[in-house]
């Protein structure tokens, strides 16, 4: 089979799963523009375009481009030799923030055991000693682990919806089991890699049983985790239609329509669950973190002020970083990178820009939001010319 891509025609290969090889120039870039709540810069990275391991409520669905030749024909788009053109463009930058594998979808979904791209990737960031970290809900390959052990602020995120098996095989049809899940944890903090669980996102009426999230929060505690992210589901409008088709599929006319009285708050395109549902439960799990001495921080959660979409970290987060780990800004000294002195990462809230980058210090007013790889070439030159003038 074949398909037509801006008039391009590509073979669409069968295994593991529908994919096509796509070559591509697209650059590391930084949090998109708009409202946001991510502390810590970072350098996005996204090999695949659609994900096999198949939630339903998946915001990636509603992403435009070859996202929704996923949604349309299943067909999973890759990123050719994304690595090759992942490492020239660290070797054109000075500066370098953390990588993150990756904001849109699972870096090891089963497509990336055939063409690896993730674990090539992180071997470029880790061979200069930048920072990388992921995001997962699939059982982390053997050799990522040694990889990721080998940079000190590099660390992994396992999305650990629920402890019920029953409920993950509907949630998260493709992705790890749940031991398997807690075993990447596991295997995280035994290489003493930081580990962080995400209860990311939690589906009202149908994982978010305080009992049985406490003991999802106790499990992750022993399996070696210090902190703890949430998110409450929200639904793009675009895909609303068919995910509340699945939750009435799965769980019945009387889930939906608890759903259709719920989710009546639209921010910026994203219908969210009632505030006050959002914040009586985030108030529960930040208490259950307190008592076990783990920290605490939401995911992208919002309410609505006057005309303004406001995050709620600032009444939920207990830790310097959302991520729970305070990872400074790289600077390269020949072939490699080091952290720079007396930065915690925090930028949302940082004011005095230690590291010598005044844009990133986004605690001061009107300060610009959203970064591009041309920024940081651009403070990679001003770097250069700061130091040169001090000769
Ligand atoms: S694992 Fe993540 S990216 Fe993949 S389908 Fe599920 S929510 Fe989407
Ligand atoms: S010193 Fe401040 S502005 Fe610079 S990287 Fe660190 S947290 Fe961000």
């Amino acid at each position: 089979m074949k398909v037509l891509i801006n008039k391009r025609e590509y073979q669409v290969l069968d295994s593991p799963c529908p994919h096509i090889l796509v070559s591509t120039k697209k650059e590391l870039h930084g949090w998109w523009p708009g409202k946001r709540e991510c502390t810590s810069e970072r350098m996005l990275i996204n090999p695949y375009n659609g994900c096999s391991i198949g939630c339903f409520f998946c915001y990636s669905l509603a992403f435009p481009g070859n996202f929704q030749l996923f949604r349309e024909k299943g067909i999973i788009t890759v990123a050719k030799d994304f690595d090759k053109e992942v490492a020239h463009q660290l070797d054109s930058i000075d500066v370098a923030s953390c990588g993150y594998l990756s904001p849109v979808t699972d870096p090891f979904q089963p497509i990336n055991e055939r063409y690896k791209i993730s674990q090539k990737i992180i071997e470029e960031f880790v061979s200069r000693n930048i920072p990388i970290e992921f995001t997962t809900k699939a059982r982390i390959p053997e050799d990522v682990i040694p990889l990721i052990k080998t940079q000190s602020h590099s660390f992994g995120q396992v999305s650990i919806l629920t402890i019920r098996e029953d409920l993950r095989k509907i949630l998260v049809p493709r992705g790890a089991s749940t031991k398997d899940l807690f075993q990447n944890l596991e295997r995280l903090s035994r290489e003493s890699i930081f580990a962080v669980c995400r209860i990311d996102p939690i589906l009202p009426y149908i994982t978010d049983k305080v009992k049985e999230l406490e003991e999802l929060i106790e499990r992750a505690k022993s399996s070696g985790v210090t902190h703890i992210i949430a998110s409450v589901l929200d639904i793009p409008l675009k895909i609303k239609k068919e995910v509340m088709e699945c939750i009435g599929k799965f769980f019945g006319v009387g889930v939906k329509w608890d759903y259709q009285k719920l989710y009546r708050e639209n921010i910026d395109g994203y219908l969210n669950a009632k505030i006050d549902y959002r914040k009586k439960l985030f108030d529960k799990l930040r208490n259950i973190c307190e008592r076990k001495n783990l920290t605490f921080a939401l995911c992208m959660e919002y309410e609505i002020k006057g005309k303004e979409a406001v995050g709620l970290n600032k009444e939920f987060m207990s830790s310097c970083n959302c991520e729970g780990i305070d990872i400074p800004v790289y600077k390269r000294e020949k072939d490699k990178f080091y952290p720079a002195a007396n930065c915690n990462g925090n930028c949302l809230n940082c004011t005095e820009a230690k590291c010598g980058i005044q844009d990133l210090a986004m605690g001061k007013e009107g300060s610009k939001k959203s970064w591009r790889l041309k920024d940081y070439k651009r403070w990679s030159r001003e770097l250069e010319e700061k130091s040169l003038s001090l000769f």
